[in-house]
């Protein structure tokens, strides 16, 4: 009989939630990590009071309920609603696209005067069938709204010139004829009260951690232990890279503290110019509506990934996909190891996505029947 019936490679939201749901139906489990914490990338870090986000900032929405429900079951989540604004060259947009933005572009001031222009622009752009990402933008929203809001910052995110960017990493650019800037459409949204640690914690409660252990470091002690392991690591580097490496998007954070209670006004604000090299500040305290002395603000600069760096953005293009697709064949070959969250499965996933294939993923295991539907 082995110590443990689950080995749990990976403290971020994927591992916890299923580390808690398998300790929940009488598993014994480990959790390893490399780094120095847990919750992965939403972790928070306590800096003058304020709960900083360490990975960049994060929000929490959904529209299945379920999934509400259960976070709030560990921790009471606060009523913050995303309204990003952008700066562009020093004026203010409200975001996303609505009939506050078409105002301050065009001094607009009906939902019909707005779709007007916004056809327009889009007719004299004369795009046909749009063969990149500059073409496919414009013939969504027109000139002004792709120049002043768009163009910049996917330049900055992706590192090349938009004409170079192919058109699929936009698909839709919602729209709202509405005075409404709330960022997101889902009917929950929010973040935890008291910061995202207090959901990793509680997930956690009565489970072995060991921090600093990277599985591969020692990967026949590991698999000695155990009866099975869930893997939320990279899936390239469980096999070697035999394969190739997969490529990723990095970012890079600056921190500020500054000697005034409410710096930026907001949450977030994007920089949408191309000129200025990070994409968004955040200031983390308006996150919990926080009334400290200090503030915290962190700067965002996307970044060219390299191996030593971390890994954020999958970049789901031809070539990765490829060689994703054979990792994956072998991984579903697998009896004992399971493959989850978005460094093994090469996808980005937001935290109620990542928690619904979690729990999907128990279910499965366990042989019930899924409790939340994936969205
Ligand atoms: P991770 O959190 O990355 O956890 C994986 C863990 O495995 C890490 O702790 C890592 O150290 C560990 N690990 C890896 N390899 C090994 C190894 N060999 N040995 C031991 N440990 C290992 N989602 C939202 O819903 N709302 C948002 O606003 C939002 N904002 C985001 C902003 C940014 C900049 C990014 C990048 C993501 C954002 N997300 C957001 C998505 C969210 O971060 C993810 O859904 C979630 O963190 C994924 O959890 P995970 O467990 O899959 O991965």
């Amino acid at each position: 009989d082995k110590e443990y019936d689950f080995l749990i490679v990976g403290s971020g939201l994927y591992g916890c939630v299923f580390a808690h749901e398998a300790t929940r139906r009488g598993k014994r489990c480990l959790i390893i990590d490399k780094r120095k914490h847990t919750g992965g990338n939403i972790r928070c870090e306590e800096v003058e009071g304020i709960n900083v986000h360490q990975y960049g900032a994060h929000i929490f929405h959904t529209n299945d309920k379920g999934i509400w429900d259960y976070v709030n079951s560990f921790v009471e989540f606060n009523r913050y609603t995303n309204s990003p604004v952008a700066n562009y060259k020093g004026e203010f947009y409200n975001l996303p696209f609505n009939m506050n933005t078409f105002y301050q572009l065009w001094k607009v001031k009906t939902p019909a005067e707005a779709m007007e222009k916004i056809k327009s622009q889009v007719e004299a752009s004369k795009v046909g069938v749009p063969t990149n990402l500059h073409e496919q933008a414009l013939s969504l929203v027109g000139t002004d709204i792709y120049e002043k809001l768009i163009k910049g910052y996917t330049e900055k995110q992706w590192g090349r010139p938009a004409e170079q960017l192919p058109a699929f990493i936009i698909k839709r650019l919602p729209m709202r004829f509405t005075f409404d800037n709330n960022y997101f459409d889902d009917k929950y949204q929010g973040v935890p009260i008291g910061g995202y640690n207090k959901l990793t914690e509680r997930l956690l409660e009565g489970i072995e951690v060991r921090l600093e252990t990277d599985y591969f470091a020692d990967r026949e002690k590991w698999d000695a232990m155990t009866d099975q392991i869930v893997f939320t690591g990279n899936i390239d580097q469980f096999y070697d890279y035999q394969f190739g490496r997969l490529e990723y998007r990095s970012l890079r954070f600056e921190h500020q503290v500054y000697d005034t209670p409410n710096h930026q006004g907001n949450a977030v604000i994007n920089y949408t110019e191309r000129e200025i090299p990070y994409t968004r500040t955040i200031e983390h305290k308006h996150f919990e509506f926080g009334n400290q002395p200090k503030t915290v603000v962190t700067a965002e600069y996307p970044e060219e990934w390299t191996p030593e760096k971390e890994a954020y953005y999958p970049i789901n293009d031809a070539r990765n996909t490829k060689i994703f697709q054979q990792y994956n064949e072998l991984a579903r070959q697998e009896k004992y190891t399971l493959f989850g969250g978005r460094l093994a499965t090469y996808k980005y996933y937001d935290m109620h996505q990542v928690i619904a294939s979690a729990l999907h993923a128990v279910a499965v295991k366990f042989q019930e029947k899924p409790v939340c539907q994936q969205n």
